[in-house]
Formats: structure tokens, C-alpha cells, sequence
């Protein structure tokens, strides 16, 4: 979590990971604006770069080569990072409208979100192409066709629609890449045919000549049959029909026609050009919205350029000076796109064609060029310098916005105490923004405010309490708020409660208004967003003012006390479940340090907002005789805590640990949570430590969670039934990790087994 250094004056939006935005971000790692709060909502974590695309699916690179990850980028520039696809812009309440979160505000929105392949009017091509964008979908298609073509017998047919670079590119790469993969297995490579389809009288139309004669002959070569003047006008399972009414045997098809936008742009009231691309003057500046960008694919400039990588990753500097001048009021620059440019398409087997003007040239050394630029390209992104502590140049003298520099000169003299506290008008926009939730046996709740809440606990049940209470460690204030909700509800589930109530306790950072407003809506929303579901209501809370983002939650359950789970239950003999995997602490320790891909901490954040309440009940009905949740002690305290208080002992089988993706390698390169050395202590409750301690995924066993999972001692003989309807209730990760024996005379009452 990067709490700001200054309060935040003006919400700059940044909307798509494209190749302008990653610049921006950059940028702003490197000159961040005091005050300027960034926030980069995104479809892919991992962006691709499109010159390296075609080399990845002829097998050069490898993913991470290609793709630029935005976590770590994100982190570097001090941005909030929202992953999800965003569905319009509310333009008149100048707010965001994203997936499945509240709509995000903004003072200057930037987009770059690319284009996709134009398919409209085109039966089929959702169902049974493989579109070149989205690229995440394409690659998943991808992998399945190189596993189609391996399984298949006798000629398999690819027809490439799209004859302009792109599709030419793929049509090479693909050919190449599926060859080698038939040739690897002993198959025979001819059986794979190969034709391209394009609308216009010619390849390329948009290089000079010589590049398009070069590759009519590379084409030729590779035994690809060119399709000209043919207008795909349908496809099915295994053909594709042109507009002329003649069709062609297809078993794969790759879609790679002109761009399309896509249609929220012109929804949300945007000025768009015939085609739905967002209207730009040379500033990049939205002709309708002065506060609103666009770059790339999505822009339409006016002089047109060809929706090109090159043109967006020009764009960049330009767009980050805009931006900030938009920011604090200063003065925009124009873009001059280049009237040339040079343009180096691979030919699939490490050979490229050159194209710049009517220039053309080939060779492979061509391709070594290539893969050098490329190369650098991205280590500006993935390769990022150490920041220790950003200097932020001063803002607030330069926003040009009164009322903000008002606002702001308040913020210096901010009362503690009671005067901390969020202002009551704040606070009642905030509630009734949010959805009414109420219950029968919540006799004075959040809707007819009191000083307390008066809540009635059922005949025949006993309420158990819990609270907990912690800094943000996520820029999202929504998804904070869902992960602190998780974490404290868990502690209800563990026991085997039902979930009554919630009081919360919410800091908000200091700042604007409107922003307070936001954050702390976003916060109670997030936790709102698990609450809800699992039956519980709001009943009340306090939030107050503060240096940085923070949340605590009062929870309070209902239990007949007789039906109590409790730690002290475990029976020898009994096997040991968790149900989700461990790794939090670590990943986002790393994740501080820009050291944790934004894949790994985007898979644990999925986890850690997966509630325990299923969990609960599958385990109580599968027996469980003891239960706890996983959280701050790390899976060696929590065990310790259980097998103390039942007087067994316990076994845990280490190479089955359900372990989150990366969180082995943050703690083979020694990024740990700063609890773990507390936590670290009680290794002298495992025995034979030294022997332990050499399992690569030793210090794991200590590491904090936030809003881990249920660790039960279930019967030996329901243990495996029960894995199988956890994994159906979506805790795909859960397995039996251990088992109890009756204590032994040793002190230490756990012991590691290695091999199982
Ligand atoms: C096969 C192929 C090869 C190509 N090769 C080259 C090449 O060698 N050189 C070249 O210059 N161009 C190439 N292109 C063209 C190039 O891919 C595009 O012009 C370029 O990617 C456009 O860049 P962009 O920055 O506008 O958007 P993109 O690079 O497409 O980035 C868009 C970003 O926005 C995100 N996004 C999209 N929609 C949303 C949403 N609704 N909400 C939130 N986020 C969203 C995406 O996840 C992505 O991160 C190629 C294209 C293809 C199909």
C-alpha cells in the first residue's frame, strides 16, 4: 500500500494497459505529481506488446518476454490498480462505469484500450474463430488449437482472415509454430494447409510495393494460397463462406481484420467518428470532453494514421505531458505522428521484411534488429529502477482549480480526537448510497441510526464475537474493504457461526471532500459486497480521518452453543484439511517491493476475497471435529494453537501444501512478510527441525495470511469426500495437508513429512 504523501487533490483515470498508458505510468514512477492520485483500470494484468506477438506464437518467446506487467509498473508509479473491464463513462458525474465495482471518479480520464479485429455482421467468427484480440482469449485459443493439431489426423486446414500486416504475420507465425510441433512428434508437417483470405485486390495495402511483393513471394513460398478479393462473409465448425457464396474447407480459422472499436465510447456520449473511434484533436484531447483523452487504437486523430503499436507507443510522452498540464492547469502540447515510419514484419522463422515509405529490404539479420529493439522496448517497462523514496513535485501551487487549493490549504490543520472523524454529511451521502440490509433480530441498525446498535440474539443461541482491524495493504479501497470483511467474518465460520452482524471502524486518508466521500464509499461498499451475501447486516460503525487507509470489523455471530466448533477437538487420527492455499504474506511483501508479478498477487487477491462461509458448512457436514481460520500466525501458530489445545499431535505432509502462485519464489528470494520473524519462533514446536528447515517451502509455514483459509482436523474415512465438495463449492485448492496422531512425550508436537 502506497498511502500518499500529500492529500489527494485530483483523480487522474487511466483506462487500458495499452502502449501509451505504460509510458504514462512510467512516467509518473519516475516525476510523480504531489497530489495527483492515478488510478489504472485495466481487462489484462499482463499487457502484450504486439511487435513481439507473432515471435511468442512461433515459440521465441516466452510469455513474460512479451507481455508488460502492470502490477509491478502500477506499484512503481504509485497507481492504484483496478482489474477489470470498463463498460462507459459516466461523463455529466465524470465517473468511470467498471465491472463489478463501483463507478470510479475521475478529474482527468486518459483511455487506451486497443481496438479488436472487426467482426461485425460476421456469423461464426465468435463461435469458431480465433479473434487476434483479445489477446488473453486468442492465447488461450491458441494453446488449444496446437493441442487440436496434435491430436488430429490427416490434413488440417487453417484459413487466415486479414491480409493486411497482422494477419500476414500470423498467418507465418502460426504456420511455423504448428509445423515444428508436428515435426517434433514425428508427424508429417504437410498435412497442415494453409490459405489467407482478404477482402482488397491485394496484401498489405498499406506498405509499398516491394514489401508486398516480397511477402506474395515468402507466402508463396511457405505454401500459403493468397485469397484476394475475397470477403469472408460467414464461418461454421468447418468452413468459410465468402460473400460471393463460395466457401473453403476450414478446421481452424484466425480472425485478423481491419480494427473495430469497441461501442461504449459512443454510448457514453463521446464524439466518435463513423466508426466509433473517439475523436481526438492533436493535443489528444477528446473534442467533446476537455478533460478526457484518448491514445492509440481507440483514437481517431485528425490525420488519420494506421491503427498501429507504433503510432500509441509515440504517443506516450505526449499523452504524459498532457496529462499532467491537464492536472494543474498548465498548457497542452500538440502530437505530430510521424508521416514515415519503419516498420519490421517477421516472417515467422526468424527472417522480417523491412518497410518505411516505398523503402523496402529483407533479411534475418533484420529479425536480430528486431528482437533487439523489441527486447529494450520492454526492459523499460519490466525492468524498473529501485525507487526508494519518489520526490514528488509540488502540485498544489500549479492546480488551477480554486476550489481545490481551497480545499486543500483546510486539510493542513486537520483536528484529531472527535474532529477526526468524518463529517456527518460525508457520512450520511456515504449511507445512503450504499444497499439497505436489514434483519429481524437487529432491532436498531444502520437504517434508523441510534448511539448503539441493538441487536437480539435468538432463543436457544449464544453470540460469539470477534473483531479485527488493519492498515490497507492495496491501493483498492473496494477490494480492501471486501478482504477485511472476509478476514474478520472467517473467524465466525471457523466456529461454525452464523454471521448476525457487522460493526466497522473505517480511516479514510485525509484529502478533498469528494474524495473522502469516495474512498470511504468505495470501502463500505467492498465490504458491503461479502457481507451481504453470507445473510449478516451493517449495523453500525465509526470512521474517522487518518494518515492512511485502515478498516477494522466488529463481527458478531449466532451459534447454538452446543454446536460450537472449536480448536480443541482434533482426534488422532483424524486428517488434516485447508482449504485454500497459503502465500499471502510473502506475495504481497514482494509485491511492495515491485518484486511480485501482477498474475501472482492478482490470483491471491481472488483468494482472499473467496469467502470461508461454504467452507464451514462443508466441513461441519463432513465431520469436522475442529476448526480455525488461517490468518496473522501463519499455518504453524494456528496449527500449534489447535493440537496445544486438543493435546495430539500433528503431522504435516509438505509437498502438499496448496501454496499460491509465485509465493515459493518470493520466499526462495527471501521476501518475507515483517510478522514472519515473530512468527518464526515457534519453529521450535516442529520436530527435527534441522531437517525441516531444508524444505524449499519451510518458511512458508510461518507466513501471515490475510483471509486464508479454514484449517480442520476432519475424520480419516470423510476426509477425501470432503476435498471433493470443497473443490465443488469452488475451493479448488483445498487438500488434506496432514493428519493427528496422539501426543507423543516430545515437546514439540509437529512433526514434517517430506516425499508424501
Ligand atoms: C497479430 C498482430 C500483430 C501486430 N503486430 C504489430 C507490430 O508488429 N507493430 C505494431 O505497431 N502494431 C502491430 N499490431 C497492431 C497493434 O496490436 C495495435 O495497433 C496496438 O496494440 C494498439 O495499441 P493500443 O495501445 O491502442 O492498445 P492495446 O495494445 O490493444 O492495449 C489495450 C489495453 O486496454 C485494455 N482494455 C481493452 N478494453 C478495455 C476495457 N474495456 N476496460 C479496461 N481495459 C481495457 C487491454 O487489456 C489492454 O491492456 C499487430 C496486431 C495484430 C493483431
Amino acid at each position: 500500500m502506497q498511502s500518499p504523501k500529500s492529500p489527494v487533490v485530483k483523480d487522474l483515470v487511466l483506462v487500458g494497459g495499452g502502449h501509451a498508458h505504460v509510458a504514462v505510468l512510467k512516467s509518473l514512477g519516475m516525476n510523480p505529481v504531489a497530489g495527483l492520485r492515478v488510478t489504472l483500470i485495466t481487462r489484462d494484468i499482463h499487457t502484450p506488446y504486439s511487435g513481439m506477438l507473432p515471435g511468442y506464437v512461433a515459440g521465441f518467446y516466452e510469455y513474460d518476454e512479451c507481455h508488460i506487467d502492470l502490477g509491478p509498473l502500477a506499484r512503481f508509479a504509485g497507481a492504484r490498480l483496478y482489474h477489470t473491464e470498463v463498460e462507459g463513462v459516466d461523463t455529466e458525474n465524470q465517473k468511470v462505469i467498471a465491472k463489478g465495482r463501483p463507478p470510479v471518479s475521475y478529474d482527468v480520464l486518459s483511455i487506451n484500450t486497443g481496438s479488436r479485429p472487426n467482426s461485425i455482421n460476421v456469423p461464426g467468427v465468435d463461435e469458431y474463430a480465433l479473434a487476434a484480440k483479445p489477446i488473453d482469449i486468442f492465447l488461450q485459443k491458441w494453446d488449444q488449437l496446437i493441442e487440436r493439431v496434435n491430436q488430429s489426423e490427416g490434413e488440417f486446414r487453417v484459413v487466415v482472415v486479414g491480409g493486411g500486416a497482422g494477419g500476414v504475420e500470423l498467418a507465418l507465425s502460426t504456420q511455423h509454430r504448428l509445423q515444428q510441433e508436428l515435426k517434433q512428434s514425428g508427424d508429417d508437417p504437410s498435412r497442415l494447409t494453409y490459405s489467407l483470405c482478404t477482402s482488397s485486390g491485394s496484401i498489405m495495402y498499406m506498405h509499398n510495393s516491394g514489401v508486398r511483393r516480397k511477402f506474395e513471394r515468402i507466402l508463396n513460398e511457405r505454401g500459403i494460397t493468397i485469397r484476394t478479393n475475397s470477403r469472408v462473409a460467414a464461418i461454421d465448425a468447418s468452413q468459410v463462406t465468402l460473400e460471393t457464396g463460395e466457401s473453403y474447407p476450414a478446421d481452424a480459422v484466425f480472425w485478423v481484420t481491419t480494427a473495430s472499436a469497441p461501442k461504449w465510447p459512443k454510448t457514453s456520449g463521446l464524439a466518435v467518428d463513423n466508426a466509433g473511434f473517439i475523436k481526438v484533436n492533436h493535443n489528444l484531447q477528446s473534442i467533446s470532453h476537455s478533460n478526457i483523452f484518448a491514445v492509440g487504437d481507440v483514437a481517431s486523430l485528425p490525420d488519420a494514421r494506421p491503427k498501429s503499436g507504433v503510432f500509441a507507443v509515440r504517443q506516450g510522452p505526449v499523452l504524459t505531458r498532457n496529462l499532467k498540464a491537464a492536472a494543474t492547469g498548465r498548457s497542452l502540447r500538440r502530437y505530430r505522428p510521424q508521416k514515415k515510419f519503419l516498420g519490421l514484419i517477421s516472417t515467422g522463422n526468424q527472417y522480417a521484411v523491412a518497410s518505411r515509405g516505398s523503402w523496402s529490404y529483407e533479411s534475418a539479420w533484420l529479425w536480430r534488429v528486431k528482437d533487439w529493439i523489441d527486447r529494450e522496448f520492454m526492459a523499460k517497462f519490466n525492468e524498473l529502477p529501485e525507487m526508494d523514496d519518489n520526490p514528488r513535485t509540488e502540485l498544489a501551487s500549479g492546480i488551477a482549480d480554486r476550489e481545490a487549493i481551497k480545499e486543500l490549504s483546510t486539510l493542513a490543520m486537520r483536528c484529531g480526537g472527535c474532529g477526526a472523524k468524518v463529517g456527518a454529511t460525508v457520512l450520511s451521502r456515504v449511507m445512503a448510497r450504499l444497499p439497505v440490509d436489514s434483519r429481524d433480530d437487529v432491532l436498531i441498525g444502520r437504517e434508523a441510526p441510534d448511539d448503539c446498535a441493538m441487536l437480539a440474539v435468538p432463543e436457544g443461541k449464544v453470540m460469539v464475537q470477534s473483531v479485527d482491524y488493519f492498515r490497507a495493504f492495496i491501493d483498492d479501497s473496494y477490494l480492501f474493504g471486501a478482504i477485511a470483511a472476509n478476514h474478520a467474518l472467517g473467524d465466525l465460520f471457523a466456529m461454525g457461526a452464523e454471521a448476525q452482524s457487522v460493526l466497522a471502524l473505517a480511516t479514510v486518508p485525509y484529502g478533498r471532500e469528494a474524495i473522502v466521500e469516495e474512498t470511504l464509499y468505495e470501502m463500505l461498499a467492498g465490504a458491503l459486497s461479502i457481507i451481504k451475501p453470507t445473510g449478516a447486516v451493517l449495523a453500525g460503525g465509526h470512521s474517522s480521518e487518518g494518515a492512511e487507509l485502515a478498516f477494522g470489523l466488529t463481527v458478531n455471530g449466532l451459534i447454538d452453543p452446543a454446536k460450537v466448533l472449536r480448536k480443541s477437538g482434533m482426534q488422532p487420527g483424524d486428517a488434516l484439511v485447508l482449504t485454500k492455499p497459503i502465500g499471502t504474506g510473502t506475495l504481497f511483501a514482494a509485491d511492495m517491493r515491485s518484486k511480485a508479478k501482477g498474475r501472482w498477487i492478482d490470483a491471491a487477491l481472488k483468494a482472499m476475497v473467496l469467502s470461508n462461509q461454504q467452507a464451514a458448512e462443508v466441513l461441519r457436514k463432513y465431520g469436522a471435529t475442529a476448526c480455525t481460520d488461517l490468518t496473522g500466525f501463519g499455518l504453524v501458530g494456528h496449527l500449534i494453537e489447535m493440537t496445544r489445545a486438543s493435546k495430539v499431535d500433528a503431522v504435516l505432509y509438505m509437498d502438499r501444501l496448496p501454496i499460491l502462485d509465485g509465493a515459493q519464489e518470493t520466499v526462495t528470494a527471501g521476501i518475507l512478510s515483517s510478522l514472519q520473524p515473530q512468527n518464526l519462533r515457534l519453529r521450535r514446536a516442529l520436530k527435527d527441525l534441522e531437517k525441516a528447515a531444508l524444505h524449499p517451502a519451510f518458511p512458508l509455514l510461518f507466513d501471515p495470511q490475510t483471509a486464508g483459509g479454514l484449517l480442520a482436523s476432519v475424520p480419516e474415512d470423510q476426509a477425501e469426500n470432503c476435498i471433493q465438495s470443497l473443490k465443488q463449492f469452488g475451493y479448488t485448492d483445498s487438500k488434506i495437508i496432514g493428519c493427528i496422531e496422539p501426543a507423543s512425550d516430545k515437546p514439540e508436537p509437529i512433526r514434517i513429512q517430506s516425499g508424501y
